[in-house]
């Protein structure tokens, strides 16, 4: 493993008794990176993140974690690691400040107080109530802040911004970057396709316990179907135009709009006169625009599939059998 790499698992096997949870699972997650983590519900995502701190081991695979083997040295791995767990348990007769201030001794008070007070002060943290009355939002907070808290190496970050409103949800991203800028690793699952976009750097999707694709999100956005919305002077024959490599027709004449189909999925030719038809373009524009300048073209509008569209087309109906 290279001084660059924080988290690199290979071939990583776990199983619950007969649910396979982990297939064989490769990630490579670079030092100082934002590595956004996606899959549906089941997918895994949860159990890797507890392999890599040996909370649960794998049966096969091996893992590093900045170097380190999580098996042979946990608690110096959970050291230098910042852990948000998808449902952290707290007493809830606890004050949110002495909740943080145990937090602090699990770690042989090394932290930073002012640090923590910035955090709270952030996030609109009140350190009085009890957990008991706190509101989901603010649970979710006391478990931000003790990740974040000793300033660790690692973020893993289990759905960082659940519950949180929008402008929480910001502050975190923010915070989240701010930890990169500090040299953290940030390791983070979520289902909230826009801010992964506006923070990872690279996700990785998983699906059934395995990786099946590794990609900055700009790229695995370029890669995927775009839609092309052309409307004519006047009705024309759309033959040519359906036979331009990598063109689909989708729709004609007002007809409906369908979602982003899925990868593979075949929609039928059709060669008649048309006033407007929508077109699904696999690869690159050019071969459609060239074609389209022998037609009277009145309109001609592009559409980019946004994030979730894209997971949704690798998942599409295999969704509900996942679980
Ligand atoms: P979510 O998005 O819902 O949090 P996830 O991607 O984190 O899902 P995991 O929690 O890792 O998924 O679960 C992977 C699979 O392992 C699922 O089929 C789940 O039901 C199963 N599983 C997880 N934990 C256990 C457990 N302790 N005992 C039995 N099965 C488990």
């Amino acid at each position: 493993m290279s001084e660059k790499t924080a988290i690199k698992t290979q071939g990583l096997i776990k199983s619950y008794g007969q649910v396979q949870a982990l297939r064989g699972l490769d990630l490579e997650v670079v030092r100082r990176e934002i590595f956004g983590f996606l899959g549906p519900n089941g997918a895994g995502k949860t159990t890797t993140i507890r392999c890599m701190l040996d909370m649960i081991r794998p049966q096969g695979g091996t893992i590093r974690v900045l170097g380190l083997d999580p098996q042979a040295d946990p608690v110096a791995v959970r050291a230098r690691t910042g852990y948000l767990p998808g449902e952290l348990q707290l007493d809830p007769n606890m004050t949110v400040e002495s909740a943080l201030r145990y937090f602090n001794a699990l770690r042989g008070n090394n932290v930073d107080w002012g640090f923590v007070r910035q955090l709270t002060d952030r996030l609109d943290l009140p350190l009085k109530p009890p957990i008991k009355n706190l509101s989901h939002g603010n649970k979710q907070k006391i478990g931000i802040v003790q990740a974040l808290m000793h300033r660790p190496q690692l973020l893993l970050l289990d759905e960082p911004t659940l519950g949180l409103d929008p402008l929480m949800q910001r502050e975190v991203l923010r915070l989240i970057t701010e930890a990169k800028a500090d040299g953290a690793t940030i390791f983070f699952s979520s289902h909230i396709m826009s801010e992964v976009e506006a923070v990872a750097e690279r996700v990785a999707i998983i699906r059934k316990g395995e990786i099946v694709e590794v990609a900055e999100p700009a790229a695995l956005i370029d890669r995927a179907l775009r839609r092309a919305n052309v409307r004519f002077k006047q009705p024309v024959d759309i033959g040519p135009l359906a036979n331009v490599p990598g063109v689909t027709v989708l729709s004609q004449d007002g007809g409906k709009r369908e979602d982003f189909p899925r990868y593979g999925t075949s929609v039928s030719l059709q060669s008649v006169s048309l006033q407007s038809v929508s077109l699904q373009v696999e690869g690159e524009m050019d071969g459609l625009i060239k074609a389209l300048a022998a037609f009277p073209v009145s309109d001609f509008k592009t559409e980019r599939p946004s994030l979730e569209e894209v997971f949704l087309a690798y998942y599409g109906d295999d969704q509900k059998e996942v679980k």
